[in-house]
């Protein structure tokens, strides 16, 4: 039986495909559960822009950058 050899391509590819998805798809599982579980909130420095995260539900954070106390943008 003749394989054509567009298919020893293609499958493999599929395979390699849905593999990816699923490994995406439990990553991004994990890592919500996790994110839930740690409580993380989300800060923007007012003087430096710069995005950062706390592990734990506080109202203000440092910036890791330049030290300014700031409130978070999302919790
Ligand atoms: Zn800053």
């Amino acid at each position: 039986m003749p394989v054509d050899p567009l298919n020893l391509i293609v499958i493999p590819m599929a395979i390699a495909l849905c593999l990816l998805f699923v490994l995406a798809a439990v990553y991004d599982v994990i890592s919500f559960r996790r994110r839930k579980s740690k409580d993380e909130s989300i800060y923007r420095c007012r003087s430096c822009r710069h995005i950062y995260t706390e592990l734990y539900r506080t109202p203000l954070a440092r910036c890791p950058k330049c030290g300014e106390q700031n409130e978070p943008i999302r919790q």
